[in-house]
């Protein structure tokens, strides 16, 4: 009777937390996401029923959908896992749903999980802040699904570090606007795809080449300074910092 909402992390199961993995080898059902992995899904207890909510595209009336199913399985089952991708409250869509299922009497425990944002970034050799380089981040969506937008002219910051999550199909539009803002066409930018997946694939470019650089969701796009970097090569990082 109770429905845990579950950050799976960016994909790979090793970067599940143990408390997620725990609940996912005691789940008398599993409801995930698209982006699920397989190896995260081999850790569900065999017997669990599962439903793939991912195919559904994220509309209001969808979502309205997946509510109400974990709403009726709440109310029929003792453990039901909630399995979204990264972290279940960064553009996850777990507010709407704890507030169905506690509207109608349901417990909900929330479990957080490692956010493509910053797994992405740093899987890649890219720490999303850096002393001296960049103050901050910024995690943004790209998308404009909902109507509204993020001005990213507004957001043009060389001392911070942006994050665009959900960004791929608008990245033209984006660095445009982010160049407007003031921010220099020289400015590091790094494309992660599928990070911690066999398919992980950076594409690194300049801020003006971001709109012609091959892309495919989902990928996190980094922008700011500390995209240069690669603090997995030492070779790379010792040129940095000249610290050969
Ligand atoms: N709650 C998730 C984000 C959901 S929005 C989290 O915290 O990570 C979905 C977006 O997340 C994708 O469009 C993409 O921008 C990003 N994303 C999720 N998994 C990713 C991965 N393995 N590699 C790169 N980007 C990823």
């Amino acid at each position: 009777m109770t429905v845990f909402l579950v950050g799976a992390g960016p994909g790979d199961a090793e970067l599940l937390t143990v408390r997620a993995s725990r609940l996912l080898a005691r789940a008398d059902v599993v409801v995930h996401d698209r982006l699920i992995t397989r190896d995260v899904l081999a850790l569900a207890n065999p017997s669990a029923a599962r439903f793939d909510v991912g195919k559904v595209p994220g509309l209001a009336a969808s979502q309205q959908r997946i509510n109400e199913l974990l709403v009726a399985l709440g109310q029929d089952y003792d453990c039901v896992v909630r399995l979204k991708g990264g972290d279940p409250f960064v553009f996850g869509r777990g507010g709407e749903e704890a507030g169905a299922l506690l509207a109608n009497g349901i417990d909900v425990e929330i479990v957080p999980g490692i956010t493509s944002a910053f797994a992405a970034p740093l899987l890649a050799g890219i720490p999303v802040t850096h002393r001296g380089l960049s103050h901050g981040v910024t995690v943004v969506t790209g998308s404009s699904v909902t109507g509204s937008r993020v001005d990213f002219a507004r957001l043009a910051n060389a001392d911070l570090t942006l994050v665009v999550l959900m960004g791929v199909e608008r990245r033209a539009d984006i660095a445009a606007e982010l160049m407007q803002g003031g921010l220099v066409t020289s400015t590091p930018v790094a494309v992660v795809e599928w990070a911690s997946t066999e398919r992980e694939r950076c594409v690194r470019c300049r801020l003006d080449e971001l709109g012609a650089t091959s892309a495919q969701a989902p990928a996190v796009l980094v922008i700011g300074a500390v995209a240069g970097l690669d603090v997995g090569s030492v070779k790379s990082f010792a040129a940095t910092w000249a610290l050969a």
